[in-house]
């Protein structure tokens, strides 16, 4: 039977720290759906079919990889998409808090459905979304720290 997860997040914008998640979810399933949540709350930089578009030129020529946006609750869309697993990343401690919340949550509205988490790459551990923004926004370099499809949407460019 193939096993399929589903990766759920932002991605406002996808960084090498989400790539490299992605790539060790390869690793343990068949098939990975990244899934970019439409979050409004968040008030996201990039709106979610931009933050779409962008998942999509990082991976173009891997087909055990579908991508999608959404905007209700993940345990459904995991059930649509016959996902049995729900894939996250871990940076640090302070990530547990609010991964563990949220993996509780998901188990009480299915319990079928496994939270699975992984590390990436101990040079991507400090890489959030939010640190990509900050940092290109003041016209920092960030081009080691995302795919190079995300690059021409930063702020940066055209500046040193
Ligand atoms: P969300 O708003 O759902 O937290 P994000 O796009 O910020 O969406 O993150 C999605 C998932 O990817 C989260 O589980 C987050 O911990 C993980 N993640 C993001 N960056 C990294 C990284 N550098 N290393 C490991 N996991 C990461």
């Amino acid at each position: 039977m193939m096993k399929t997860a589903i990766y759920p997040g932002t991605f406002d914008p996808i960084t090498m720290g989400h790539v490299d998640v992605v790539q060790r979810g390869l690793k343990l399933f068949d098939k990975v759906i990244i899934a970019v949540a439409d979050n409004p709350k968040k008030s996201p930089m990039f709106d979610v079919q931009t933050r779409l578009d962008m998942v999509n030129a990082t991976f173009t020529n891997e087909n055990r990889i579908q991508t999608l946006s959404f905007d209700g609750l993940l345990v459904n869309l995991a059930q649509t998409h016959q996902a049995t697993a729900i894939l996250r990343g871990l940076r640090a401690a302070s990530d547990f808090e609010y991964e563990f919340q949220l993996a509780a949550m998901n188990r009480k509205l299915d319990a079928d459905i496994e939270s699975v988490f992984v590390m990436a790459r101990e040079e991507y551990t400090f890489v959030s979304s939010s640190f990509i923004r900050e940092i290109s926004s003041m016209g920092g370099d960030v081009n080691a720290l995302v795919p190079a499809a995300v690059r021409v949407y930063l702020p940066q460019k055209g500046k040193k």
